[in-house]
C-alpha cells in the first residue's frame, strides 16, 4: 500500500479522466462541473440503471483491481443490454478505504479497458472515503415505447438464452475454494469479464416479446419475466447450454452432472439475455449463440421439465440480500 496522499481531485485528475472519452459522441459536458450534459437524438429515451457492488459481498476482497473495474462496469451494462438499449454514458460513485496507488492504477486500467470495450464514456461520479464500494449508474438510448421490459411475454412465445450457462457458478465456487482452480482462466474471465449483450439486446428490438439478464440465477430471473408477464415459463432443463469448459468439469469428475445443472439454473453472475419471442418471427441472431430452452405456457411461475417430462424441483430464488 502506498503511503503517499492525494486529494480527491488528484484521485479524480488521475485515475477518473477522460475514460471512455472517444465514444462520448452524446457528451455535451462531463468531468468537472456540478453536472455532466448529455443529448439524446429525437426519439430516443433514456434508459437508466444503477449497481452497486460491496467488497467482500459482490466479489472477494482479495479480488484485483482491474478485475473489479471491469465486472463493476459489466454488470451494470448488461441492465441496458436486457432492455436493448445503447450505451450513452456512465458514472462511477467510489468509496476507497484509503489512497492505494497501485490499486487505483489497476482499476483505472481495467475501466478503461472495459468502457473502450463497451464503447461508453465516464461522465462524472464521486469520490469519497470509507469502506471499498463502488457504483456505477449506466445511461443508454433506447427508441421511443421500444425498450424490451420483462412483462410482454405471451403464452405461445419460445423462450431462448444466449451463450452459456453455470460458468460463473463454477467459477465462484473456483474462486471460495470449493472446486480446483482452473488454470487456463476461463472461469475467471467469466465472472470478472462476463459479456453483456448489448448487440444482442439491441437486435432483439422488435423481435422479442419480453427479456431479462441473468443476474441471480435463470429460475430466478425467468420468475421474473413469468410473474411480471402472468405467464408460466416452462424449460427443458436438458438443453441447457453448457460450456466446453463446464462440461469437462463433469467428464473429469470434479462435479457431478445435477451439479452442473444446478449452476446452469440457479447458479447467477452469467449476464446472459433470457428473451421471449414468437417462435415463428425469430431467426436465429448471428452474433452470439442463442439456444431455445423453453415455451411460454398458461400458468404462473417457472416449471422445469426433463427429457422425459418429469417435474424437476430446484429452490429458485435466487440470491437475497436480506
Ligand atoms: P460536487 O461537489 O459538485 O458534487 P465533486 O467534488 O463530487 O463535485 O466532484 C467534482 C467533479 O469530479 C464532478 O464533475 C464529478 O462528476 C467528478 N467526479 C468525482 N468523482 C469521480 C469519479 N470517481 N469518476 C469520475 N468523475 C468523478
Ligand atoms: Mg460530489
Amino acid at each position: 500500500m502506498s503511503a503517499a496522499s492525494a486529494s480527491e481531485f488528484d484521485i479524480i485528475k488521475r485515475y477518473f479522466t477522460g475514460i471512455g472519452a472517444e465514444y462520448g459522441d452524446a457528451v455535451i459536458l462531463s468531468g468537472g462541473d456540478d453536472c455532466a450534459l448529455i443529448s439524446l437524438a429525437p426519439e430516443q429515451q433514456l434508459a437508466l440503471s444503477i449497481d452497486t457492488l460491496v467488497a467482500g459481498r459482490h466479489f472477494p476482497a482479495s479480488a484485483g483491481a482491474a478485475d473489479i473495474a471491469q465486472r463493476t462496469l459489466a454488470v451494470a451494462i448488461s441492465d441496458l443490454a436486457a432492455m436493448g438499449a445503447k450505451p450513452v454514458a456512465f458514472t462511477l460513485a467510489i468509496t476507497l478505504p484509503s489512497y492505494d496507488r497501485d490499486w487505483l492504477e489497476g482499476f483505472s486500467a481495467g475501466l478503461k479497458k472495459s468502457a473502450n470495450h463497451y464503447q461508453i464514456p465516464l461522465v462524472g461520479g464521486d469520490t469519497t472515503a470509507g469502506p471499498l464500494s463502488l457504483t456505477v449508474q449506466v445511461q443508454g438510448s433506447v427508441p421511443v415505447g421500444a425498450a424490451l421490459r420483462r412483462s410482454g411475454a405471451k403464452v405461445g412465445d419460445a423462450v431462448y438464452v444466449s451463450g452459456f450457462l453455470g460458468d460463473a457458478a463454477a467459477a465462484l465456487a473456483m474462486l471460495e475454494g470449493r472446486l480446483p482452480a482452473d488454470d487456463q482462466g476461463y472461469f475467471h474471465r467469466r465472472f470478472y469479464q462476463p459479456q453483456a449483450r448489448v448487440q444482442l439486446g439491441q437486435q432483439l428490438l422488435g423481435v422479442a416479446h419480453s427479456a431479462i439478464d441473468i443476474s441471480d440465477g435463470l429460475l430466478a430471473d425467468a420468475g421474473h419475466i413469468a410473474s411480471a408477464s402472468g405467464v408460466c415459463i416452462r424449460l427443458n432443463a436438458d438443453v441447457l447450454p453448457r460450456s466446453k469448459a463446464l462440461q469437462r468439469l463433469v467428464d473429469e469428475q470434479l462435479i457431478s452432472s445435477q451439479q452442473a445443472r444446478a449452476y446452469a439454473l440457479t447458479g447467477g453472475d452469467d449476464y446472459e439475455l433470457c428473451f421471449t419471442a414468437p417462435p415463428q418471427n425469430f431467426d436465429p441472431l448471428a452474433a452470439v449463440a442463442v439456444v431455445e430452452i423453453g415455451r411460454v405456457v398458461a400458468g404462473e411461475g417457472v416449471q422445469c421439465l426433463d427429457h422425459s417430462g418429469a417435474v424437476l424441483d430446484f429452490p429458485h430464488h435466487g440470491f437475497q440480500h436480506f
